[in-house]
This record gives structure tokens, sequence and C-alpha cells, in this order.
């Protein structure tokens, strides 16, 4: 396993497979997209392949493949596979906007594929579409349905909640009642073309702290007559590398947890190093110091590989010190 210079255990990589998209979200792609990265400046499969394999050499045991929309990527369901069979790698994962998981889930997990996230802000149709600027909800319904058919577990909702938009928090946590459904709120990061990220015009002060959150749902709960959250050890909790807090509400299949990356930061148990599309290596979400992979693996060396990892291990921050608003956009580091 490989440690920071924080004794940090680093033992997950968060991979970009594309900076393309299906959707615009509007905290996350401005409404025209981003400049498409020319393909070849994105990495390509087999280079991801051998990043992987090095990185499990390196200790690197959990891989979750991202994006943008991971599942636009031509090839997507072939690299799950070569990386569930690489040597050292424990587990694989994705963070989809499930859009494409109707006609993909059975094959991704075929391919071997253990778990599966879903983006979804909101249950409301017209929010939907006006978040995403062109989606349809039943889409991501009927990816939900498929991800629960092809036996993923455990499923998780990712929902981020800024205040702004007034989202029915109460009818997410819902969610979890009736089916194995773990949603996750996660606090809005003001991220990507510094704050207001892609011109949404949204601040730091959109971002519900986690604890109002909690009390807020509760207080929601308590009065719809479905009681409180009741919190869950961490034994309890959904299987993740996450540093999310989980709670249930009784006799609830699902559960609900609570993401906060900036009330009450997660740094120090911190678990991760990331690759963006074009292969660059970055220590922290937040900070825009970044290493580059791509020109390492063009070289066709491993060890300069294997150095570019360990120099991005060095210098990975304690903390994100609050710091907000980074030049790449979220879907070009990939969330
Ligand atoms: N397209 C996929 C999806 O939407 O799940 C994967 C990539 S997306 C960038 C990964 C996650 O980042 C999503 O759950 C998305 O909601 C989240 N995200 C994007 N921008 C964010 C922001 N500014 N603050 C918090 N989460 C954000
Ligand atoms: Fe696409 Fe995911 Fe970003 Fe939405 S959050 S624009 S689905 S990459």
């Amino acid at each position: 396993m490989s440690k920071d210079d924080h004794g940090r255990e680093i033992d997950y990589l968060r991979i970009s497979v594309t900076d393309r998209c299906n959707l615009r979200c509007l905290y996350c792609m401005p409404e025209d997209g981003v400049v498409w990265k020319a393909h070849e400046l994105i990495l390509t499969i087999e280079e991801i392949e051998r990043l992987v394999r090095i990185a499990a050499s390196e200790g690197f045991s959990r891989i979750r493949l991202t994006g943008g929309e991971p599942l636009v990527r031509l090839g997507i369901v072939d690299l799950v596979r070569s990386v569930v069979e690489t040597p050292g790698i424990e587990s694989v994962a994705m963070t989809t906007n499930g859009l494409l998981l109707p006609q993909m889930a059975e094959q991704l997990k075929q391919a071997g594929l253990q778990r599966v996230n879903i983006s979804l802000d909101t249950l409301d149709a017209e929010q939907f579409t006006y978040i995403t600027r062109r989606g349809k909800i039943e889409d991501v319904f009927a990816g939900i349905d498929a991800a629960l058919d092809a036996g993923f577990n455990p499923v998780k909702i990712n929902a981020v909640v800024v205040r702004s938009l007034n989202q029915d928090l109460l009818a997410f946590a819902r969610l979890s009642m009736d089916r194995p459904l773990h949603v996750r709120f996660i606090e809005y990061m003001p991220v990507g073309d510094s704050c207001g990220s892609a011109g949404t015009g949204w601040t730091e002060a959109d971002t519900i702290p986690n604890d109002e959150l909690v009390t807020m749902l509760n207080e929601r709960a308590l009065a719809a007559g479905i009681g409180q959250l009741q919190p869950l050890s961490k034994t309890n909790a959904p299987k993740g590398w996450g540093p999310a807090q989980y709670y249930q509400f009784e006799g609830a299949k699902g559960t609900v947890g609570f993401i906060s990356a900036l009330s009450r930061h997660f740094c120090s148990e911190c678990n991760r190093l990331r690759v963006t599309a074009e292969g660059q290596l970055r220590p922290c979400l937040f900070s825009d110091v970044e290493y580059d992979l791509k020109t390492a693996l063009r070289a066709g060396d491993d060890d300069s590989v294997r150095d570019t990892i360990r120099k991005a291990l060095k210098t990975k921050p304690d903390s994100h010190h609050n710091r907000v608003g980074t030049e790449r956009l979220m879907s070009q580091i990939g969330g």
C-alpha cells in the first residue's frame, strides 16, 4: 500500500475516462459543453489499462471510473473487464449519470464492475431538465431500475444539494425506504471556473452544511410521520471507500448518507489520487497542482510513470484548507 507524506494510506485511484458527456449539468459544464479535447489529447483505453497495471504495482487496489460520462466512452465495457482482471485490483466502481444503464448495466456487471453510483439531483422532472439542461428524468429512473435488476450492490444515488435549488430532500430520502438504494447527499462544491461554476452564479452560500441538512430532514421526516434518521455504525453502512456518514429510517431497505467535503472535510482520511481525462494526476480535487502522467505513459517507460505517481503522493496536501474554485471544471477533473 502507498503512503503519502502525511501517513495516509492511498490505495484508491479515480480515473476520468472522458471529458465528454450527454448532459450539461449547470454546476459541472457550460451550456455549449467544454471544448472537447482532441482524441489524441485524451488517454487511450490501452494507456488507461497500462496506468492501472502500474498503479496496482504501487499498491493501488481500488479503481473508480468516472468522467465526464464514462458510459459514452467507446470501449468502456472492455476497459472495465481489463481493469477488473488486473492483478492487485480488488474492486472497480463507476460514477455515472445512469442514462445509458438500461442498455449497458448487464454487460458492465458481466465484465466484473462491482458498484455503481448514479447521480441524480432532483426527483422533479422539470427541475431535472433545468439542472441537466437536456435530460429526461425517466431515463435515469430506468437506469436505476437496470442497475438493481443487474444485481449491483450497493446502488448509490448521489444528489448534490444546492440551497437555491430548494430540492425536495425528503422525497429523496424516501427512495431508501422500499428498495435497497443508498441515497447520498453531497455538499455542493464551488469547483471549476472558480465559484459560480460554469456560470451558475452559485456561491459558497449555496453549500448547505450537512449538520443543517440532517436537522432539516429530520424535521420534515418527523412531520411526515416516518420518524428520524438513526445513525449507522461503519460496519452497518453500505460498502464503499468514501467518507459518507450513514443513517437509516426504521424499517428502510436502504440508507441515507451525507458527504461533507467542505463543512466537515475528510482530508485526514483522504485515500485517493485522481487522473484527469488528459492524463494529469491530481493529488487533491481542490488544488490545480497536476503531474503529467500522459507524457510519462507515452514515453513508454513504466519507471517514469511510477515516479510521477510517487511525486504526486509526496506532494499531496494535508488538507484543502477550504480553498474553493479551481481552474478545471468537475467534468474535466472527474468528480
Ligand atoms: N457523469 C457522471 C455523473 O454525473 O455521475 C460522472 C462524472 S460527474 C463530474 C461526478 C459527480 O460529480 C456527480 O455526482 C456530480 O453530481 C458531481 N459534481 C459535479 N460538479 C459538482 C460540484 N460542483 N459540486 C459537487 N458535486 C459535483
Ligand atoms: Fe455530465 Fe456528470 Fe457533469 Fe452532469 S455531472 S454534466 S452528467 S459529467
